[in-house]
């Protein structure tokens, strides 16, 4: 009889214990993970455990920010319908600034992108209208190209001022290919010139791991940061953008537009 009673005590302990103390366990478990600053290789999508915690709950659980920590995130090629706006989710969700350097007959199929782009208060910058070889362009062509690309962009921003301040007056030159000509013809219409240093590889058929580690090996403060939104099938891009923003997030970068209204944030030699 008594024996029964030290079994049944010891069963209630046992279910009390259960229900109470091993939730809170699995909550503190949990909370130790999110504040390592270096967490594994992700494989699947990261904002499932960041729409569950909410923005708050996210800033309590990472590193502070190191304000020397910047980086400059742009996108060539678009505005695509189907690649732009998954990008410009991933970047609302981690609070990341991009400048889109978009393709003049782009614009003109899909306005309704350009706008997007502005009202999520992202930049818009030119990267020419027919996506040509501009490096030995004389000044006549090399104005057609640019000045038609920034007509398409004030056209889809249909006069809207607040909409109008995301654009830049910074050209990104197609192929990356500039000389000594295409400085001058650029300047004479008031264009600073956008290159980068960080490629992605987001063109070359890397998958989003590897791109991720080739990302990883090339970071540091004040990097300008190259990957596509057009042009091809960019689902390696949507999907290594968000382990990149994730571990420039886990590492306390900021990420911002490389080109604004007011000019380039920084010059690129390359
Ligand atoms: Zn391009």
């Amino acid at each position: 009889m008594k024996l029964t009673k030290v079994l049944a005590a010891f069963l209630c302990l046992s279910i009390v214990f259960n229900m109470v103390v091993q939730p809170v366990q699995a909550v503190k478990a949990w909370e130790m993970d999110q504040s390592i600053v270096s967490l594994p290789l992700l494989t699947t999508s990261t904002h499932g455990w960041m729409d569950s915690l909410g923005v708050d709950r996210v800033q309590e659980v990472l590193p502070p920010k190191n304000p020397e920590n910047v980086v400059y995130l742009t996108f060539d090629d678009g505005p695509d319908p189907t690649w732009t706006v998954q990008i410009l989710d991933i970047l609302e969700r981690y609070q990341a600034g991009a400048t889109f350097y978009v393709i003049g007959y782009n614009v003109v199929s899909h306005p309704e992108i350009v706008r997007e782009i502005a009202s999520r208060e992202q930049t818009i910058s030119v990267h020419g209208f027919n996506h040509l070889d501009l490096s030995s362009a004389g000044y006549t062509f090399f104005y057609n190209e640019i000045h038609d690309t920034e007509t398409a962009i004030m056209d889809a921003l249909q006069a809207d001022q607040e909409l109008i301040q995301q654009f830049g007056r910074c050209m990104r030159p197609p192929y990356g290919k500039k000389s000594q000509l295409l400085s001058a013809n650029a300047a004479a219409m008031n264009y600073e010139i956008s290159m980068w240093n960080i490629d992605t590889k987001d063109w070359s058929g890397l998958s989003p791991e590897e791109i991720l580690v080739h990302f990883t090996s090339a970071l540091e403060p004040q990097k300008v940061i190259l990957m596509h939104d057009g042009g091809l099938d960019r689902t390696n891009t949507v999907k290594a953008l968000e382990l990149i923003l994730h571990e420039l997030l886990m590492q306390g970068y900021t990420v911002l537009p490389y080109c604004t209204h007011e000019g380039q944030a920084i010059k690129t030699s390359n």
